[in-house]
């Protein structure tokens, strides 16, 4: 009989015939870094990854305090209503005008939020949500994007107000997404 191994939680828990654990880092090879098995151990079967993010979205409920999924959903609908409104105020942006500072604001937003939303998106997916609710909600998301152009819009605001908007939306969106 093998005597069991006290499982290192940073690597891959595959425990090989010798009854040594695999030793490459947990998720190696996989979207799921740092959790559950690397890829030359099935981290990358439906099942793992499926697994893994479960575990992700467990670890951010508990942060906040609330059901998983739900906690989830809001986060998807807070990071989709930031990625269009950005497009637009880069689109509107012209650098030869001496903005490049709230360009490049603008641009390392974008970058932020995009891949912020496609993550929990499919951290969703990948924890079982039906597309289609996962679709639902990032309609929201875009629709909490429109209501915050018109505002802003309506403010016609100057350039340098117009500067402090990147961070102030941030930290509003933020706050919606700790709080809804
Ligand atoms: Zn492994």
């Amino acid at each position: 009989m093998t005597k069991p191994v006290v499982l290192d939680p940073t690597r891959c828990d595959f425990v090989k015939k010798d009854g040594s654990q695999c030793r490459n880092g947990a998720g190696k090879g996989t979207e799921h870094k740092g959790q559950g098995r690397c890829r030359t151990h099935g981290g990358n079967s439906p099942t793992h990854v499926k697994a893994a993010a479960r575990r992700q979205v467990m670890a951010m409920a508990t942060e906040a305090d609330g059901d998983p999924l739900e906690v989830l959903m809001k986060t998807i609908r807070v990071a989709w209503g930031a990625v269009p409104w950005l497009q637009e105020q880069i689109a509107d942006i012209d650098p030869d005008e001496g903005n490049t500072k709230l360009f490049i604001a603008y641009q390392q937003l974008y970058g932020e939020w995009t891949e912020r939303a496609a993550r929990f998106s499919k951290m969703a997916l990948d924890a079982g949500v039906a597309e289609r609710q996962v679709r639902v909600v990032e309609r929201q998301g875009e629709l909490v994007a429109q209501v915050i152009k018109t505002i802003l819009d309506g403010l016609q605001l100057t350039k340098a107000q117009r500067s402090l908007a990147p961070q102030l939306v941030r930290t509003a969106l933020l706050q919606l997404e700790a709080a809804t």
